[in-house]
C-alpha cells in the first residue's frame, strides 16, 4: 500500500528538502547516516495528500485537520535504501475529546 517504497530517487529528492536527519548509519552501506522523511495522508488533505513535509510542520498541520497519517520513511542518500520506520495519526482529534471544533491554542 505505501507507494512511496518504491519510489527512491523521488524519496532521496525529497529528504533534502523536508528530511530530518539523523545519527543512525545506513544499515547497507554504512557511508551515511538515513534521513527521516514524514509523508502526509489522508482524506482531509485532498491535494497535499501523499506529501512528504517538514517535521516542524506537522504540528501546524495537526491543527489545522481534523485526523490525517504520517508515515517515517528512513533514506540513505547514499544507496537509496529506504524504509517504513513507523506510521501514526495527527490531528485535531486527536488533541481533546470535543466535538464541537473548538481549537486549542499552540504554545
Ligand atoms: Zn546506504
Amino acid at each position: 500500500m505505501l507507494e512511496v517504497c518504491d519510489a527512491s530517487p523521488y524519496l532521496v529528492r525529497a529528504s533534502k528538502f523536508f528530511g530530518e536527519s539523523t545519527e543512525t548509519p545506513c544499515p547497507i552501506c554504512r557511508r551515511e547516516p538515513v534521513w527521516q522523511v514524514h509523508y502526509i495522508y489522508g482524506d482531509e488533505l485532498r491535494a497535499s495528500a501523499g506529501q512528504a513535509r517538514p517535521k516542524a510542520e506537522l504540528a501546524l498541520l495537526a491543527m489545522d485537520y481534523r485526523s490525517f497519517d504520517v508515515y517515517v520513511v528512513e533514506v540513505c542518500r547514499g544507496c537509496s535504501w529506504n524504509h517504513l520506520v513507523e506510521k501514526f495519526t495527527l490531528g485535531r482529534d486527536g488533541l481533546s475529546d470535543d466535538s464541537d471544533g473548538v481549537r486549542r491554542t499552540a504554545d
